[in-house]
């Protein structure tokens, strides 16, 4: 047999075993079966010595070509292989967007932080900034300054946290209003949000510590029509359309004159129901033109300006609008409770 005629058969030997190579292995034991040490190629390229020296040269150089032949169709074999094998992962690893799977416990807010950031909300958009100050309060800012001297009624022991003589957890915002008076010229328009503290006992509708947003508006010619159309966007702001305000005179004494402040009924828009136990209205907050005394403590002329004060428990405002009955519930930190507030 011819080097010609040998070739061809280990070419036609090894095409038909190349087809049947189906991962990487199994090609890599052909390439050695054909091209390695005792391959056959390899044998053939040895057996050369049994030429004579003129028959060598055009020998060598078909064996050589044979080689590339090979060596190429080897390497194409391995480039499909791959790809197969790229594909098979590809769909192995297929990642199944309809598998049902646990989702992340994602917490809410507390529904007082709802309405404190809601409110927030529509002040700022009425131009009141918010000013924050300490929940532990010199005596001075949180009684005297809002005109409620020593042995008033209000500071009875019962209502007040006394760290010492002089230092109290604040009963409510209006140190802040104090404070932001004394530090700044008219005009003034601030909303005062925060905790506040009373000695009282916990029930339905008591607690220790609350909430309180505080409003401020010091400037010339303010009136208690100022107060009136201030509370009444806040109240359409909160509580939707049609929701006004009724004033009942009462007594502060930070401000003169006083005012309880109610609200239209949410529940029954004003026709009488349960919730307002049949009279229209909810009484929410209280306010009043700010107490001429407490402008001059304050250091401003209280001939030349005037000025509204508000205050509003937000407990209160999130009980009515989610229907809380006991405001306890609010600070037992029960998950299940909490997670309805969205
Ligand atoms: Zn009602």
């Amino acid at each position: 047999m011819g080097m010609k005629e040998r070739i061809a058969e280990i070419h036609e030997a090894m095409l038909r075993e190349l087809a049947g190579t189906d991962e990487m292995k199994s090609l890599e034991a052909l390439r050695v079966k054909v091209l390695g040490k005792k391959g056959d190629l390899t044998a053939l390229l040895r057996s050369m010595g049994q030429l004579s020296p003129e028959e060598r040269p055009a020998a060598g150089a078909l064996i050589n070509e044979e080689r590339e032949r090979i060596t190429a169709l080897l390497e194409e074999r391995a480039q499909t292989l791959k790809e197969m094998a790229r594909k098979e992962a590809l769909k192995r690893e297929t990642i199944d967007v309809t598998e049902p799977v646990t989702m992340p416990a994602i917490g809410s807010e507390h529904p007082v932080t709802l309405v404190m950031n809601e409110m927030i909300d529509c002040f700022t958009g009425m131009g009141f900034e918010v000013v924050e100050g300490p929940e532990v309060e010199l005596d001075h800012y949180n009684f005297e300054l809002m005109n409620i001297p020593k042995n008033h009624p209000a500071r009875d022991a019962q209502d007040t946290f006394y760290v010492d003589d002089n230092i109290v957890l604040r009963t409510h915002t209006s140190p802040m209003q104090a404070r932001t008076m004394l530090t700044r010229k008219p005009p003034i328009r601030v909303i005062c949000p925060g905790r506040v503290f009373r000695a009282d006992e916990v029930d339905a509708t008591h607690s220790p510590v609350f909430h309180q947003m505080e409003g401020l508006v010091i400037d010339k010619d303010v009136t208690m029509a100022d107060l009136r159309g201030t509370l009444n966007a806040f109240a359409e702001y909160v509580y939707g359309k049609g929701i006004t305000t009724r004033f009942r005179p009462s007594f502060f004494p930070f401000t003169e004159p006083s005012t309880e402040v109610d609200l239209t009924c949410a529940a029954c828009h004003g026709k009488g129901c349960r919730v307002c136990k049949g009279t229209g209205w909810i009484e929410v907050l209280g306010g009043g033109m700010v107490n001429p005394k407490v402008l001059e403590m304050c250091g401003i002329d209280s001939s030349v300006y005037s000025g509204f004060a508000f205050g509003i428990g937000l407990e209160r405002i999130a009980m009515q609008r989610y229907g809380i009955p006991d405001m306890r519930l609010m600070y037992e930190g029960d998950v299940r409770f909490l997670g309805q507030f969205r």
